[in-house]
This record gives structure tokens, C-alpha cells and sequence, in this order.
């Protein structure tokens, strides 16, 4: 009977585990059949927030030659991030809104339009900004009159931003800031949420009605004026010793006002009690601006929750004064590198409000610049190089001279601007069936002290095919509607200058040229998805838009640029196996 009990024991054991077995396994299948249901569907990981930050002016090299200097946002970048060390525009037009709308779409000038920061327009006969909307009207913040109208609709490709709303649906927000109009618009595409820049006429931030009125603006402008800052003083932050150079840069041409060694007091006029446009200068040509822009960058993020919400928001600043600086001290100033370590700290505190509010990893940084900087000409004379200024002027009076022993209407030339001769309507057609009054003009031109090559329009049409790197650059740059009849190329360490006998040079040296010292930008990445290092691949900055767009799981409209793959990590949707350790390498004896 114990037997038997221990039998029947046995079998009710036995039909117990096989139940209990069951019931596991159906619970196991029930899970599984009900999974797709319970579970939402796996979204790939994607940046919370995209953070584009243009240094406006900043030379590649700075970093090599003032990083011992730094200690806070722009060494943070450096040392976490992905550093790419030989990055240059490829084109000619070596301007700001140029730059900008290359980093911002990922295609070229021939591509964006945007193809310097100025042109002639032919069918009005006068010169256009890059911005210029007569369509729309500028709109001051905290009551201020503002007056013209700036938008995007010269920009003939979407921004990376008006993509990135469009196609991930999700309400991305589009915030961007500069003291430029054509910065913070080209940066910010049709369809931005918040497009600010400053009117140093009236020393008043501004957006037009292309764009929607910010409240969170209006509020920080109201309650932060940038007239706040009159009266400071910039003295050198650094001691003495940090410094490279001279403390006075030979040939600076500062703002009235400011002085042309440390320390810049700024107080507008010497007649003037309070804020003025001569103040207003004066603060876009200090750091102060650069601190203002970050604070205000971070009222956005708090107030609109930046990086907060389901999808991928969108944060551009770029920051002017380096470039205001840079166009009166030059690059072997003081003032250059002070402005660069003053924006060190600004950024180290705009990283690590992000770290805070967003969370370090789950955004991404791409730091560019809009282009490089030419050394003050009279600073290269002084150590016995080549280099001077090429007048605008020159080549306007030498074009219309060389056309006085032909039949042509004067003037022949409607405007010189920087690079380009546009001619009076039809000249440029007749000259063209004119030989030798065609090679009287490009005789003279080349007369000019400081030209190197002039092109013809029709040399650059459809981007051709070629080997060599000018023709190559200045293609790139080339829109027939809007590019010169004429493109003039100047010589290395000759930029333009563009005073008259009436109106003295208001800078100490610029840009705008094919030369590698205008084109060499840095390209630095950090934070999501990046792949930390330095890297040396030749890259342009039109890659970085395609590269951030790849993170955001978004396509361009075109590209002129690619992804930076090289320094992308791997996507966590799909996980590398990781490799098996290797065994130990025997120890040396
Ligand atoms: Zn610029
Ligand atoms: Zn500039």
C-alpha cells in the first residue's frame, strides 16, 4: 500500500509538474501573443536636441595655437569630441552668408544661392542683401522700431532645420540666434520658431514677420536690454604672459570709440551719456555680446523645454563678435584671443546648462565656422612677404579707362563689388562679340596691384570639370543670376578693400577669398552618437548638415557634402558583437 500510495504520489507528482509545465508555457505564449500589443513600437535612439554652433571668423588655427589657453566649452569640444582638423570651404565666396547657408543646408552656393552677402540684381538695378524681403517687415522686440525686411526666400534649398520639422512630425522647435540677419536666418530656414538678431542702428533684437514673435524674447530683451553693458569696460581676462603677439596689433582699425590696445572702454561717442549706435558697435565688438547671445540661448532652452519633449528640437547661435574682433584687431591681437577665451567660458557654461537640462549624451554639437581671416597686410609687409590691399575703385576707374578708345556708353560698369564686376545692361553681350575691347578690360583689371586670375562668367557655368582648384572654387561659388559678368581672384595676402576716396577703410583686414586662409574653418562634433578623436580626413563643411541629419534619421533635399561616417559610432539599433577578448600577451621577461 505505501507502495501503491507512493506510485499514486508519484503520478499525481508527475501530472502536476507536467501541468504546472503547461501552465508555464501557455502563460509563456500568452505573453508572447499579447507582446506586439502591450509594447509601443521601437524607436531608433535620436539626439533630443541638435546644437549648431557657428564661431563667425574662426580660423582653424586658433585652436591649434590658443587651446593652451582654454579651460572650459571650447577645450571640452576638443578633448570629447570628434576633431577634424583639415575642414575647408571649397568655394571662392569666403562670406558669412555664404558659410552659414553651407553649414546649414549641406550644399554649396551654386546650390543654396546664397552666394556672398551681397550681390547686384539685375532686374532692379541695385544692390540686394542676401536677406532682403521687401515681402515681409523686420519686427524690434521690446518695442523697438526697426525698419526693412529679412527672410530666407533667397535660399533656394531647405535648411537642415526646416527638414528636420517638416519630416519627423513630432513638433520640433527651431530656435536661432546672432547679431547677423544673415546668420540666424540662414540657420533657421523658413521655418524657424524663433529667428533673432540684433539692430545695432537701434540696439534692438530683432525677427520679421516671416518668422513667429517669440514671447520668451520679447520677455528676455525687455528685461536685459543689451544697453546694460554700457558703460563696461573690457579688460584682458588672461594674464599678460597667456598672451601670443604684440598688445597693440599692427594696423588694427578699431570702432570709434574703442581704442586701439586694452583696455576698450565702451561708452559710445565721447559726447554721449547713454547708449548710442557708436555704443552699440562697440558692444558687438566685445564679448559681451557673445555672453549675452548664450544667455539668451538658455532662456530658450528653459522656456521652450528644448531637448525636453518626444522629438529632436533645434538650437543654432552663432556668434558674431569673434568675427567683429577679428576684422578690427586682426589675428595676431590680443583681443582675438581673449574674445576666444571669454567664449571658452561662455560655452563651458552653455554645456553644462544642456548637460543639466537635456543630458549630457542625448544631444549633439557641431561647432564650424562661417570662414577663415586674411593677417592684417600691413602686419605680413612688416616681415617683408607679399601682400597689400586690392582696390575696389581701381578696378572700377582702370574697367571704364580700357573702354575709351571703343564705342561703349559710360559707365560701362554698373557695380564692382567684392569679387565680381557686373556691366551696365548689355555691355557685358556686346563685349563678348568684341575681342579686343574684351581683352582691354581683362588687361586693365589684371593691371590692378594684387589681382591673380579674372574669369568670365561663362568659364564657370554648370560647375565644370577641371583640375584646376581655382576655377574649381570659384564654379562653386557661381549662380548666373546673381554672380558677376566678371570674377576676380586676388592674389595671397591682397584682400579687398573696399573704401573710396570719401570714405576711409573700415577695417583692419577681412575675408572673402579662395585663399586656403579663408577657407580653413574647424569642424569639431560632440555628444551624441560622435565618435570622440582627431580626425585628418580632407572634409568641407558642407558635410556637417548631412552628417547631423544621419543622426536624426531625416534626408536631405540635395547634398553637396556627405556623412562624416568616420567619426559616427555605431547605431545601438544594431548592436556590434563585441569582440572576444584576446588572451593576455605573455609578459616580457
Ligand atoms: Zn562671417
Ligand atoms: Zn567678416
Amino acid at each position: 500500500m505505501i507502495c501503491e500510495t507512493r506510485v499514486v504520489t508519484r503520478r499525481i507528482a508527475r501530472l502536476a509538474a507536467i501541468l504546472i509545465v503547461l501552465m508555464v508555457l501557455g502563460a509563456l505564449a500568452g505573453a508572447q501573443a499579447k507582446s506586439p500589443a502591450a509594447k509601443p513600437p521601437k524607436t531608433p535612439p535620436r539626439p533630443k536636441l541638435v546644437v549648431l554652433l557657428v564661431v563667425d571668423q574662426m580660423r582653424a588655427d586658433y585652436v591649434d595655437k590658443f587651446r593652451g589657453q582654454w579651460t572650459g566649452g571650447l577645450k571640452r569640444l576638443v578633448e570629447e569630441g570628434a576633431w577634424f582638423r583639415d575642414a575647408a570651404y571649397p568655394y571662392a565666396a569666403t562670406e558669412t552668408c555664404a558659410g552659414h547657408a553651407t553649414i546649414s543646408t549641406g550644399t554649396l552656393p551654386a546650390t543654396h544661392g546664397m552666394i556672398s552677402n551681397e550681390w547686384f540684381d539685375r532686374e532692379l538695378q541695385e544692390t540686394v542683401t542676401c536677406t532682403d524681403d521687401s515681402k515681409v517687415k523686420n519686427l524690434g522686440y521690446a518695442g523697438a522700431g526697426v525698419t526693412g525686411g529679412n527672410s530666407a526666400s533667397k535660399m533656394l534649398v531647405p535648411a537642415l532645420a526646416d527638414e528636420l520639422k517638416f519630416q519627423t512630425g513630432s513638433g520640433t522647435s527651431v530656435v536661432t540666434f546672432s547679431l547677423k540677419a544673415r546668420a540666424a536666418i540662414t540657420m533657421g530656414g523658413r521655418l524657424g520658431d524663433a529667428v533673432t538678431w540684433f539692430d545695432a542702428d537701434v540696439g534692438a533684437w530683432t525677427t520679421s514677420s516671416a518668422y513667429p514673435v517669440a514671447a520668451f524674447v520679447e520677455e528676455f530683451t525687455k528685461a536685459h536690454p543689451a544697453a546694460g553693458d554700457y558703460g563696461k569696460t573690457w579688460a584682458p581676462m588672461l594674464p599678460a604672459s597667456a598672451y601670443l603677439y604684440d598688445a597693440t596689433a599692427t594696423g588694427a582699425v578699431p570702432p570709434a570709440g574703442l581704442g586701439a590696445a586694452f583696455p576698450h572702454p565702451l561708452r559710445g561717442n565721447p559726447d554721449s551719456t547713454g547708449p548710442d549706435p557708436v555704443f552699440y558697435c562697440q558692444w558687438e565688438t566685445s564679448p559681451y555680446a557673445d555672453t549675452y547671445l548664450t544667455r539668451i540661448a538658455e532662456t530658450a532652452v528653459d522656456k521652450l523645454e528644448l531637448g525636453a519633449r518626444a522629438g529632436t528640437d533645434f538650437l543654432a547661435v552663432s556668434y558674431s563678435s569673434v568675427d567683429y574682433v577679428g576684422h578690427a584687431f586682426g589675428l595676431r591681437s590680443w583681443e582675438i584671443q581673449d574674445v576666444l577665451a571669454r567664449l571658452d567660458h561662455d560655452l563651458a557654461e552653455l554645456f553644462a546648462h544642456l548637460d543639466k537640462k537635456v543630458g549630457r549624451g542625448n544631444y549633439v554639437v557641431a561647432l564650424s565656422a562661417d570662414h577663415g581671416v586674411v593677417p592684417i597686410p600691413e602686419d605680413i609687409q612688416k616681415s617683408g612677404m607679399d601682400a597689400g590691399w586690392l582696390n575696389v575703385e581701381s578696378v572700377k576707374e582702370r574697367i571704364e579707362k580700357s573702354l575709351e578708345p571703343f564705342n561703349y556708353a559710360k559707365p560701362a560698369v554698373a557695380k564692382v563689388g567684392a569679387r565680381a564686376v557686373y556691366f551696365t545692361p548689355g555691355t557685358y553681350d556686346k563685349l563678348k562679340n568684341d575681342p579686343a575691347a574684351l581683352r582691354a578690360v581683362l588687361e586693365a583689371i589684371q593691371s590692378v596691384p594684387g589681382v591673380a586670375h579674372v574669369y568670365r562668367a561663362e568659364e564657370l557655368e554648370d560647375r565644370p570639370s577641371t583640375q584646376s582648384p581655382m576655377l574649381k572654387a570659384e564654379a562653386a561659388s557661381f549662380l548666373k543670376a546673381r554672380s558677376g559678368d566678371l570674377l576676380i581672384v586676388p592674389k595671397p595676402y591682397w584682400p579687398w578693400d573696399s573704401s573710396t576716396p570719401t570714405s576711409p577703410r573700415q577695417y583692419g583686414t577681412t575675408h572673402g577669398t579662395p585663399n586656403y586662409y579663408d577657407q580653413r574653418v574647424p569642424v569639431l562634433l560632440m555628444g551624441f552618437g560622435v565618435q570622440p578623436g582627431e580626425y585628418f580626413q580632407a572634409i568641407t563643411p558642407t558635410d556637417i548638415a548631412p552628417t547631423l541629419a544621419v543622426l536624426c534619421g531625416i534626408t536631405l533635399a540635395p547634398r553637396d557634402g556627405r556623412v562624416l561616417g568616420e567619426a559616427l559610432k555605431n547605431s545601438s539599433a544594431r548592436p556590434v558583437t563585441p569582440r572576444p577578448a584576446r588572451a593576455a600577451p605573455p609578459k616580457q621577461p
